[in-house]
């Protein structure tokens, strides 16, 4: 398989990656210290098209793919995470569940704006009793026959763009019967901001991804029409597992990315910073820890990009999409740590840009399937769990 990028791709690559150096690095570090929203930021990616990539024009896509999608990604992670994870969230969470399982006019309705940036869309699946037994979900949606509206109550943890200014639509997993052999019967519903008796709580307070929005979600009574059901009433886990295996492959590109901005990072100060007389990049210690920085960064690269192509090739990715994301995900934390100890008492220091990645990689063990649930994945694909 060629992993190298068609003339196309590589030119979306440097195009997002002049909008990364030149757009998103001089400005990100102060809204990460604010805890703030970019929203300057993401409206310019929403016109360059970036939310729109890996779906059709007829609906304002980009007419891309999956490999688009994490192009773009792995480009802005290399200079911060949060605006990366607004475009993961917004396009793999939020949108793709209505372009994949979504009815004709929910997709007219939704994504034109969702892939124009205009609005954010957000997946609420984890509750605070629990995500990675995602089967396990407590909020529940009664028919109520006389309105035909579904009636949801319950609440959800940790949920990505779903409180912004530009915060659309959060799509929620809900309890909506029981299978005859009483296990619980889930479905994906719309539920639009704004719609009475839904909440959603202050921003929460993260360790990182600090210009990045996350919060706690309640429903009470919250009433939506039956036509928000997304794809078929009880398919809702089958779902937002097509939607998380997809997303780790989005995920992977992140991570990836993060890991190759330690690199960059690392060879710039390595030879900057001089130390008993010479460049500290003059000492073989440093040098080997940077190359070996580089490997992890390239084989992750080509982890992803391998999940990638086996997805938008129509054929099973399902254990590749778990690889990379494991893989990806350990060797950012890796590189994040590595860049900090090149950086000394500066890569503590918040200015710097490998202090911001530290923090915002240990999120890529445990978001969208911990470490572990890739282990749990991956052995279930070479067939040791019955
Ligand atoms: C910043 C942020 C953004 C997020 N965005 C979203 C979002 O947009 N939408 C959404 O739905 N969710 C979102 N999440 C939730 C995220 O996907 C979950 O936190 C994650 O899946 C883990 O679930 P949990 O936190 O409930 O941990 P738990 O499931 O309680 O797990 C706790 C620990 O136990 C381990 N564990 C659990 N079961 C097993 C087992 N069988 N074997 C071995 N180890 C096990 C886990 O790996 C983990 O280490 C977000 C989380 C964060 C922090």
């Amino acid at each position: 398989m060629d992993h190298r990028l068609s003339p196309e791709l590589e030119e979306l690559r440097r195009t997002v990656e002049e909008f990364a150096h030149d757009v998103v690095a001089p400005k990100i570090g102060d809204f990460y210290e604010r805890h703030e929203f970019p929203y300057e930021i993401v409206r310019e990616m929403g016109r360059m098209g970036l939310f729109g990539l890996p779906f059709p024009e007829e609906y304002g896509g980009m007419g891309g793919d999956y490999l688009a999608l994490g192009i773009a990604l792995e480009e802005l992670a290399r200079v911060d995470s949060s605006v990366a994870i607004t475009l993961e969230a917004g396009v793999s969470l939020g949108a793709m569940p209505l372009h994949l399982f979504g009815t004709e006019e929910q997709k007219r309705e939704w994504l034109p704006r969702l892939c124009a940036g205009e609005m954010l869309g957000a997946f609420g699946l984890t509750e605070p009793d629990g995500g990675s037994d995602a089967g396990a979900t407590r909020t529940t949606a009664r028919l109520d026959p006389e309105t035909d509206e579904w009636v949801i109550n319950g609440s959800k943890c940790f949920i990505t763009n779903s409180g912004t200014d530009i915060t659309g639509l959060v799509t929620v997993t809900a309890v909506t019967g029981r299978k005859p052999d009483g296990r619980p019967q889930i479905s994906a519903i719309i539920v639009p901001s704004g719609t009475p008796g839904f909440t959603v709580a202050a921003p929460y307070s993260k360790v990182g991804w600090n210009a990045s929005d996350t919060r706690e979600l309640s429903f009470a009574d919250v009433r939506v029409p039956a036509a928000n059901l997304v794809g078929e009433e009880g398919r809702g886990y089958a779902q937002f597992l097509r939607i998380l295996d997809e997303g780790r492959i989005a995920i992977a590109a992140l991570a990836t990315g993060l890991a190759q901005g330690c690199v960059d990072e690392s060879v710039k100060y390595a030879k900057e910073r001089h130390a008993f007389g010479r460049p500290i990049g003059a000492n073989q210690a440093i040098q080997f820890k940077i190359a070996d920085m580089e490997m992890k960064a390239h084989t992750a690269r080509l982890a992803w990009r391998d999940a990638a192509s086996r997805l938008v090739a129509g054929e099973p990715f399902k254990k590749e999409a778990a690889l990379a994301k494991l893989y990806s995900s350990t060797v950012a934390v890796d590189n994040a740590r590595d860049a900090t100890q090149i950086h000394g008492g500066y890569g503590f220091m918040n200015e710097y840009p490998v202090a911001r990645m530290w923090r915002d990689s240990k999120i890529l063990e445990i978001g969208e399937g911990t470490s572990e649930v890739q282990r749990m994945l991956i052995a279930r694909e070479l067939g040791l769990v019955s």
